[in-house]
C-alpha cells in the first residue's frame, strides 16, 4: 500500500493517529462518509459575500464581475504595476490616485457620485468602504429588500467598472448620471420581472417609487 494514498493518509488521521499499524488496537470503529468528507476537503474561510452573489435577482451578466469584485480579483492598475504590466497606477476616473478595488468602487469621487446619485433616486445609502461588511451587517430588512437593494448594488459595481474600462480604451468618461440613468433603466426592467410579495405594503411603496421616475 502506497503511503501517500488518500486512503491511508485518511485512516493515520482518523484512527492511528500517534501510534502505529502494528500496536494499534481497534476498538468498536464506524466509520461515517461524512467525517471523511470534512478530513479531505480543504479547510478556507467562510465565504461571506455568497448569499448575495447567489441572489436569483441579480443580473446574471453582473454576477460574474460581482465575484470578482467581492475576492479583488479585477486586473485594477494596483495589481498590473504588481504584475509589472504597467509602470504607472493611477485611476482613471478621477486621475488624483491609485486604483484598486476600495478606491475604485467606494472612495472615488466619480464613484462616490454614481452611487450617491444611485442612492438618491432608490432611497438606499450605499457604503463608504467596504460593500460586504456593509452588507453583512445589514441583516433586519425583508429578504425580498435584500435582494433587490443588492442586486442595485451590483449593477452600480458593474457600470462603474464599464466607465472605466470606455475611460480607459477610448478616453472619454461618461458624466456620472448618464451612468446612474443606465443603472436605473435596467434596474426598473429587472425589478418588474419579480412580483413583490403581497402583504408588505411599505415594500410596494418602494417599488411604486424607484418604478416611477
Ligand atoms: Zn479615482
Amino acid at each position: 500500500m502506497k503511503a501517500d494514498h488518500l486512503w491511508v493518509r485518511w485512516v493515520h488521521a482518523v484512527y492511528i493517529k500517534s501510534t502505529t499499524w502494528k500496536d494499534y488496537e481497534p476498538g468498536i470503529e464506524q466509520y461515517r462518509l461524512k467525517e471523511g468528507y470534512h478530513w479531505l476537503k480543504p479547510v478556507g474561510d467562510k465565504v461571506q459575500w455568497y448569499p448575495w452573489m447567489l441572489n436569483r435577482m441579480i443580473i446574471p451578466r453582473h454576477v460574474f464581475m460581482c465575484w470578482l469584485v467581492a475576492q479583488n480579483r479585477l486586473l485594477t492598475q494596483d495589481r498590473l504595476l504588481k504584475m509589472n504590466i504597467i509602470q504607472n497606477n493611477c485611476c482613471y476616473l478621477c486621475g488624483e490616485t491609485m486604483e484598486c478595488h476600495e478606491h475604485l468602487f467606494f472612495q472615488c469621487r466619480y464613484s462616490r457620485m454614481c452611487l450617491e446619485l444611485t442612492g438618491c433616486w432608490c432611497l438606499v445609502d450605499f457604503p463608504e468602504k467596504n460593500c460586504i461588511e456593509w452588507w453583512i451587517h445589514w441583516r433586519q430588512q425583508s429578504i425580498w429588500y435584500k435582494q433587490a437593494v443588492a442586486m442595485i448594488l451590483a449593477s452600480l459595481l458593474a457600470h462603474i467598472w464599464f466607465a472605466r474600462n470606455k475611460c480607459r480604451l477610448e478616453g472619454c468618461l461618461s458624466h456620472p448620471q448618464v451612468v446612474v440613468n443606465s443603472i436605473k433603466r435596467e434596474v426598473q426592467l429587472r425589478i418588474n420581472q419579480y412580483e413583490v410579495p403581497c402583504r408588505n405594503g411599505r415594500l410596494r411603496n418602494w417599488v411604486n417609487y424607484i418604478s416611477s421616475h
